[in-house]
């Protein structure tokens, strides 16, 4: 019944376990919809200057007929120019941008400033630029655009550099670094959601933590109420919890009684007396089988239920050895032996009292002929 109980209540925490593994996959997936929209404006942020940055080399072209990147040092090497592109540059700049400037290529490969129209830190021309990053190579293998993109959970930080083209020769490469915070873009719409679902996978952790400490709990005091703490046998709160469910059809009921136990505790303390409690009742349990059930009554009385397994006899026999096996256990308290024996009335026919109360009545009675008989014997 117990064990039956048991896998019920197992359920519950099961189903919170995962209901919480639910929402921790809902959570991720919000976690990475976020990531997708910061992937999204950074397409787009980088395409719209994509279309600047070509009409800015367009300009250059068409305009001040810029064909090699000598024609564009000399362009911007001139004060005027340097003005008018720099404010064309300015333009470019937005609430999302911080860096802004043209690079090129020096004889020895290193790269410098042409014109610088970041918002502050602003380089002078033809000042040395270095570089770690590899992307700032590759620009020039590939002639593709490149993007040097670290993110955070809340700010997007992308440096975008576009290669400055007169046909097929990189005159220089314009680097804008871009530098969006989410937090005020898209998080503000995200985070509240991923906030909800942290709130509630804690909720039902917690929630499942109770249930859990509560079954605990319902066990242990369960195990509480059904023990007794002395030989933590089975109690007499047992025996009334089960007894509607007992089929007295299938069992004898023994009756057992420690032989003038109040000389025990006289004679050797009190104790000694418990300790022969518990030792009586460990052998009790020895001496029977899985399908018996055994309570401790009262004081050094027992009951136990002998399952007769379709022989009656079999219940005489198996008090004769809880019989024999007391009468043959040394029970030793502070180097002293102490001789303990135990009278047994076995009502072999339960089934046939009234109730179980008379069962045990009469289970009674034969005990207190077994000990008027003169103790340490089994009457049935
Ligand atoms: P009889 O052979 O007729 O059964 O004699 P008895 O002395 O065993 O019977 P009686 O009922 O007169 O005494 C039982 C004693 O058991 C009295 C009580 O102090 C003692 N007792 C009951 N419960 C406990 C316990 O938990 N620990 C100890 N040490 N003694 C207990
Ligand atoms: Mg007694
Ligand atoms: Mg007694």
């Amino acid at each position: 019944m117990v064990k039956h109980l048991t896998k019920k209540m197992l359920l519950l925490p099961l189903f919170l376990l995962f209901l919480s593994l639910f929402f921790v996959y809902i959570y991720q997936s919000v976690l990475q919809t976020q990531k997708n929209i910061f992937q999204k404006i950074e397409n787009n942020k980088i395409q719209e200057y994509a279309y600047i940055f070509q009409n800015f080399n367009d300009y250059l072209i068409n305009f001040h007929h810029v064909r090699t990147k000598e024609d564009l040092l000399h362009l911007l090497a001139d004060k005027n120019n340097q003005e008018v592109c720099y404010n064309i540059m300015s333009v470019m700049n937005t609430k999302d941008t911080k860096y802004l400037y043209i690079l090129q290529k020096d004889k020895d490969n290193r790269f410098r400033f042409l014109l610088d129209a970041s918002k502050e830190d602003k380089a002078n021309f033809y000042q040395k630029f270095d570089v770690q990053n590899p992307q700032y190579q590759t620009i020039y293998e590939t002639k593709q655009a490149q993007i040097i993109t670290q993110k955070d959970i809340e700010t997007l930080y992308s440096t975008y550099l576009y290669p400055l083209m007169a046909g097929d020769e990189i005159i220089a490469i314009v680097s804008v670094d871009i530098n969006i915070n989410i937090t005020y873009e898209i998080a503000d719409l995200v985070q509240p959601l991923a906030l909800f679902f942290k709130i509630l996978i804690v909720a039902i952790f917690v929630a499942a933590a109770m249930v859990i400490t509560q079954i605990f709990y319902y066990f242990s005091s369960q195990k509480r109420i059904f023990t007794d703490p002395l030989t933590k046998l089975f109690n007499r709160n047992y025996l009334y919890e089960i007894a509607p469910s007992l089929n007295l059809h299938n069992y004898g009921l023994a009756m057992l009684d420690l032989d003038k136990f109040k000389n025990v505790n006289d004679t050797y303390g009190h104790k000694a007396g418990d300790l022969v409690l518990t030792e009586a009742s460990q052998i009790f349990k020895k001496s029977i089988r899985d399908n018996d059930i055994l309570i401790r009554f009262g004081g050094e009385e027992f009951l136990v239920f002998l399952h007769d397994r379709g022989n009656k006899k079999s219940t005489i026999e198996i008090c004769e050895r809880i019989r024999k096996n007391i009468e043959n256990d040394t029970f030793v308290y502070e180097n002293q032996e102490i001789p303990v024996t135990v009278s047994i009335g076995l009502n072999m026919h339960p089934s046939r009292d009234k109730s179980l109360t008379d069962a045990i009545k009469k289970a009674d009675e034969l005990l207190y002929q077994a000990k008027e008989n003169g103790r340490n014997r089994v009457i049935f």
